[in-house]
């Protein structure tokens, strides 16, 4: 496992600055919700705690080793999408594998660790299909499957469920909670979904507008949202 701490993270795109000096500590083990209306910044944020992006000022500090100079995959990091970013070309056990393969991983190793993480998400008959033969909910779970094999400490999500129908995203909630408590994986779950935040996270990060407004428990939130801005976005009486 391992803690991911953002110390007066700022980005800018040119001129226009769009995260304004955040920070925040996220303890080993913890899963936390990040939360805000989309444009306030929660998918650059991510990106740049994964390497994707560079950050302009300030530093992401992952197990306590500043980052910002490492290759998104030294990272030990995974990050699922919402788009699932899946090839097309590649059955589900490549799909799978592929990460596995870019690190040389010896063949037989790499079917064992598709094999484990194919039970761990129920995959177990599909390995030989397409990505255009299966259902919305098992093509996230490839995707998960994709950013599990590798057993990274923290695991990066970004809004994975909003292309799913609302059953099914519930039943997902519970399985991402799942392999989070099982993978004793760091989580950092983006969604602009606040009943996804308030059942699934142990600490919520509200943002706006490039910042960060309140980090507290779901309850802490809920019960004492600090302005008119958190309680209306979590829905709390005020
Ligand atoms: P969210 O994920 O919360 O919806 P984003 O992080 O995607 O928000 O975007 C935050 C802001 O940064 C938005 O105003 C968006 O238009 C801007 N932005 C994101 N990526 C780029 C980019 N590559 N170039 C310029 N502006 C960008
Ligand atoms: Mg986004």
């Amino acid at each position: 496992m391992a803690s991911v701490e953002i110390r007066n993270v700022v980005k800018r795109f040119g001129a226009l600055e769009v995260v304004h000096g955040v920070s925040a500590e996220i303890a080993d083990g913890e899963f936390v919700a990040l939360v805000g209306p989309s444009g306030c910044g929660k998918s650059t944020l991510l990106r740049m705690i994964a390497g994707l992006e560079e950050i302009s000022d300030g530093a992401v500090v992952i197990g306590g080793d500043i980052v910002n100079e490492v290759a998104p995959k030294d990272r030990n990091i995974s990050m699922v999408f919402q788009n699932y970013a899946l090839y097309p070309h590649m059955t589900v056990a490549e799909n799978m594998a592929f990460a596995l393969r870019l690190a040389r991983l010896p063949k037989d190793e790499q079917k064992r660790k598709v094999g484990e993480a194919a039970t761990m998400l129920g995959l177990g008959g599909l390995l030989d299909r397409y990505p255009g033969q299966l259902s919305g909910g098992q093509r996230q779970r490839v995707a998960m499957g994709r950013a599990i094999v590798r057993r990274p400490e923290v695991f990066l999500f970004d809004e994975p469920l909003s292309n799913l129908d609302a059953k099914l995203r519930v039943q997902m909630r519970a399985e991402i909670k799942g392999l989070h408590q099982r993978l004793r994986t760091t989580s950092i779950y983006v969604t602009h979904d606040q009943i996804e935040a308030m059942t699934m996270a142990d600490r919520i990060v509200v943002m706006r507008d490039g910042n960060v407004e309140q980090i507290g428990t779901p309850l802490e939130i809920f019960d004492y949202p600090r302005n008119l801005f958190v309680a209306s976005f979590i829905g709390s009486p005020s």
